[in-house]
């Protein structure tokens, strides 16, 4: 396991390649470039992703694999774990619960981000199981009576308490990253992404616009906001 300078890790956990780099790529830069261990968790393979019926699903899920690896090296982020389920078929089961709190008991990282499940309107049903089952799992995870058995043996896991939950895609901001130093490289990790991306130009106005809007007032140029819990503060 890898631990940055600041001994401090983070784990990202999306539905799909590039979800992270549209949400929170400005902010994965920063804290990695400040020295935390990031790690990214894929719970899709993102093999629908595509309006060309032509196109293979095994072609398109090997592409984003590649794409998103590349878009990770940008930012920083130390690993990327795949958990290969079929892409826009996810759903909340203990099975997802149990292999995310896997990956927290491993990383054992000190802030968690994720999908906000919680959000109105959130149409990807990807998004709201990776979102929910993330959460879910910061909880299973602190407790040792769930999946004992990953606990168990020479090489066995420990529980681990997620201090800092933060949940992009959100609309109930609370917290605001600056990215204005990074805001490049985020751009430079969607541009990676050439499979999602139509025109670059369209996409950098868009995110430039984006981001801008949520930094007015905090005095900064660019920001990504999030909606940020701590899970364990009362218990
Ligand atoms: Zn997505």
């Amino acid at each position: 396991m890898s631990i940055g300078e600041t001994g401090r890790r983070l784990l990202a956990i999306s539905a799909h390649p590039d979800d992270v780099e549209f949400t929170s790529g400005g902010s994965l830069a920063r804290w990695a470039a400040e020295g935390w261990s990031t790690h990214l968790v894929v719970c899709t393979d993102g093999s629908k992703g595509s309006q060309n019926p032509q196109n293979k699903r095994e072609t398109m899920a090997r592409a984003r694999r590649i794409e998103q690896e590349a878009a990770a090296q940008a930012l920083g982020i130390t690993e990327v774990v795949w958990l290969g389920h079929p892409d826009g078929e996810l759903t909340r089961v203990p099975s997802l619960v149990e292999e995310l709190a896997r990956q927290i008991r491993r990383v054992r990282p000190d802030r968690l981000l994720a999908w906000d499940a919680w959000r109105p309107y959130e149409l990807h049903p990807d998004h709201r199981a990776a979102g929910l089952s993330a959460v879910d799992a910061v909880l299973a995870a602190g407790n040792p009576h769930f999946y004992p058995l990953q606990l168990q043996g020479a090489h066995g896991l420990q529980p681990h308490r997620v201090e800092e939950v933060y949940l992009f895609g959100t609309d109930q901001r609370d917290t605001w990253v600056d990215i204005t130093a990074t805001f490049e490289r985020k751009m430079a990790a969607i541009e990676r992404h050439t499979s999602q991306v139509a025109s670059l130009r369209d996409l950098a106005l868009k995110m430039s616009y984006c981001n801008q809007g949520y930094a007015q007032g905090h005095g900064v140029t660019y920001a990504e906001v999030f909606k940020v819990l701590h899970p364990f503060c009362d218990t």
